[in-house]
């Protein structure tokens, strides 16, 4: 078996992971500075890239709160099916794959972490994570690396998407001076159609997702151009951080933010000013909106919750 095949088996077999693709490092060197795979590990020459499926039964808890107004079954969705627990997965099996290389082929393995966690102070950052002008703080853009090793596609809502399950799986990296055999950058069926589908957008309590045929960014893997849209990240962080407290669920938080689409100066002070929650693993705790995930059709979505009875939601009677 060769190194590629065997390192693949140890990462399907071995660690349980559900997908993995291979990429050059030269795939992402388009990345601004400081997050190109070089950046991370000097010499690197291939971005490895695995995915963990979300079971079903963590996906339609959230649904047994969004549909039933069951509140605390969020908290299942919340610990196993976000970051919590897909990112410590994920963790530990970057570092196993990692140290697997190092031990085994003698070359340099580096785990990257791939989920924000956003137990930061408005010390450090002055916006939440994922918005402002450094709206992608991961090291190491892990949706554009599953692009990069073939694995699916960056969909309208700006998740990566695949045909086995939608957006409902965490992501891995690990980079390596180790040369391997190269997966194409994705180049399947064309799986989110927002003209056709256009469900996130109308969902979105904030109208954050632009309109189908709205404002893209380009960006490059390979040579190859791709587009995403522009999803107005400080109009999510209203309802994913809940500044209103009709985003909060059973919590109580204060009507900080009033308008659907603040200007960064708005959120900055908002954000500063959010009462820190001694209740949450984080200083602010996550009430994650996700419903431009949870009801994303891709990945046998009707099939999965809505002919199971787990979900009331029709794609077809409401999908465009
Ligand atoms: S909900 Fe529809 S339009 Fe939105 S990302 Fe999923 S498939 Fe694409
Ligand atoms: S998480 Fe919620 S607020 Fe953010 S883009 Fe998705 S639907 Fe909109």
């Amino acid at each position: 078996m060769s190194v590629t095949e065997t390192l693949k088996r140890y990462i399907l077999d071995d660690c349980g992971l559900d997908a993995a693709g291979f990429a050059p490092a030269s795939a992402l060197e388009d990345e601004r500075g400081g997050h190109r795979p070089e950046d991370i590990l000097p010499g690197a020459k291939s971005i490895i890239v695995f995915l963990k499926k979300i079971p079903d039964g963590i996906i339609q808890a959230a649904f047994r709160a969004k549909e039933d107004g069951h509140a605390d079954a969020f908290s299942i969705y919340a610990s196993y099916g976000r970051e919590l627990t897909p990112n410590m997965h994920l963790f530990f099996m970057q570092y196993n794959i990692a140290q697997y290389i190092e031990r085994n082929f003698g070359f340099t393995a580096v785990p990257v972490s791939s989920g924000p966690m956003q137990n930061v102070t408005p010390v450090n950052i002055p916006l939440p994570t994922f918005t402002g002008a450094k709206a992608n703080t991961a090291i190491l853009d892990p949706v554009r690396a599953a692009v990069a090793a073939g694995l699916g596609e960056i969909a309208w809502n700006n998740a990566f998407v695949t045909e086995e399950n939608g957006p409902r799986q965490g992501i891995g990296l690990v980079l390596t001076t180790l040369e391997l055999d190269y997966d194409s950058p994705y180049d399947g069926p064309k799986l989110c159609n927002p003209e056709k589908c256009g469900i996130c957008i109308r969902l979105c309590p904030t109208k954050a997702i632009p309109e189908a045929g709205g404002k893209t960014e380009e960006f490059m893997i390979c040579d190859k151009v791709y587009n995403v849209s522009c999803v107005n990240s400080n109009a999510c962080a209203v309802a994913s951080m809940a500044f209103r407290q009709e985003f909060a669920g059973k919590y109580k938080v204060p009507d900080q933010i009033l308008t659907d689409h603040p200007t960064d100066e708005e959120l900055k002070k908002a954000y500063a000013e959010k009462p820190i929650a001694s209740w949450s693993f984080s200083h602010y705790p996550d009430y994650y909106c996700d419903l431009c995930r949870l009801y994303c059709p891709l990945g046998n979505w009707k099939e999965r919750f809505y002919d199971t009875g787990f979900s009331s939601f029709d794609v077809k009677e409401t999908g465009k």
